[in-house]
């Protein structure tokens, strides 16, 4: 089957224009779609990953490409395995098997049209779990509209409120206009964030900002944006596991973690604006909790008989890769962690809210 999205692609606010079948624009895809990994993830805020986990499936390539990307295996070198629709609704469904609370997408923009192809095809087989847009919000809502109906929860970073940094880190100037607006289209689709009785969600936004050393993010000024423009009622969540990965290390003011007070600046600035549901994170100042992506482009091994998904990686993981596990008992080990993150407690919200009254001055952030 032919996709007209891929004969001359504008999936996403590139542009490129490209024959896909042909050539790859910015952001290295072809007309096949290649997945690195698929497993259960325990990592994600607790509305998604729950007790039994997120059913996580990380996609090959990526249109944003930051120089600092924790996946840049995957991301900017490619690394990954050539799935069809069928392959990739048939490792849905024995996600769905394993238990997973979802199926939560990550970094799937530049494949829009074969994975909204695979999602009819698997709900077609019988996949009902929340399906989870985990994306760099560097979208088109066009594209975005496209996914109206097949989309419940969507997982948005807001990457960079300065298009300079936009531009130098991710040659992207127009980001910060671009992922507003794509936000405000999720947001559209599927409003404030709503869960089940055990508290896992089921339809919702959930925006996430990530930390960077010397405010290089401007995660407060993206909070203020996101306050004015949509409101206080959007889930937030404040990452603070930014350390130099990929190529950061060539870039002087990149190349550290955060500090405390720089992550807690921007969680006090969250609760003054108001927001009412935010997701805060421990400090992470290395890769442990990075997945281990497989380099192994042709042994990915794709298996359909419920639980060995996970297991049929790790495998093909240790194969490439002499660190890591080669028995299918220390699967486990190769599953991607991040760090747990929690809810901040109505009570923790309210003292620091009055510590903010008795020191309101937001000018100093913006
Ligand atoms: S999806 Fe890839 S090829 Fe298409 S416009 Fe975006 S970056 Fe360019």
């Amino acid at each position: 089957m032919q996709y007209p999205q891929l004969v001359s692609c504008h999936i996403c606010p590139r542009n490129c224009g490209v024959n896909r079948y042909t050539e790859t624009g910015f952001c290295g895809a072809g007309s096949e779609m290649k997945i690195n990994l698929a497993t259960l993830h325990f990592g994600e805020e607790p509305p998604i990953s729950g007790s039994k986990g997120s059913g996580t499936i990380f996609f090959s390539h990526c249109n944003l490409r930051c120089v600092f990307c924790q996946n840049y295996s995957i991301s900017s070198d490619g690394w990954g395995s050539e799935a069809s629709t069928l392959e990739l609704a048939k490792l849905m469904l024995n996600l769905q098997t394993q238990q997973a609370h979802n199926i939560n997408l990550v970094t799937p923009t530049h494949y829009s049209p074969q994975v909204a192809d695979a999602l009819k095809i698997a709900k077609d087989m019988g996949l009902s779990i929340p399906i989870v847009w985990n994306s760099s919000a560097y979208e088109s809502p066009q594209t975005l509209q496209s996914l109206t109906s097949l989309v419940d929860i969507y997982l948005p970073d807001l990457k960079y409120a300065y298009g300079i940094h936009a531009a130098k880190y991710s040659a992207a100037a127009d980001y910060p206009a671009i992922a507003m607006a794509a936000i405000k289209e999720m947001y559209a689709q599927t409003g404030n964030l709503i869960s089940d009785d055990s508290g896992i969600a089921k339809r919702g936004t959930i925006v996430r900002l990530l930390v960077m050393p010397n405010g290089l993010s401007g995660a407060q000024k993206s909070l203020l944006r996101l306050a004015d423009e949509i409101g206080t009622e959007i889930s937030i969540s404040l990452m603070g596991q930014y350390y130099p990965a990929g190529k950061a290390s060539e870039y002087s003011e990149l190349n550290r973690g955060i500090t405390e007070q720089e992550y807690q600046s921007v969680v006090d600035t969250a609760q003054e604006l108001g927001f009412s549901d935010i997701y805060v994170q421990e400090l992470s100042c290395c890769d442990t909790w990075t997945p281990k992506f497989s380099c192994d482009q042709d042994n990915m091994g794709w298996q359909n008989n419920g639980v060995a998904i996970g297991v049929a990686i790790g495998v093909a993981i240790g194969v490439a890769n002499s660190d890591l596990p080669q028995h299918p008992e220390d699967a486990s080990m190769t599953a991607p962690l991040s760090l747990p993150m929690r809810r901040l407690a109505a009570q923790e919200m309210a003292a620091q809210e009055m510590a903010a009254q008795e020191n309101p001055n937001m000018e100093q952030y913006l």
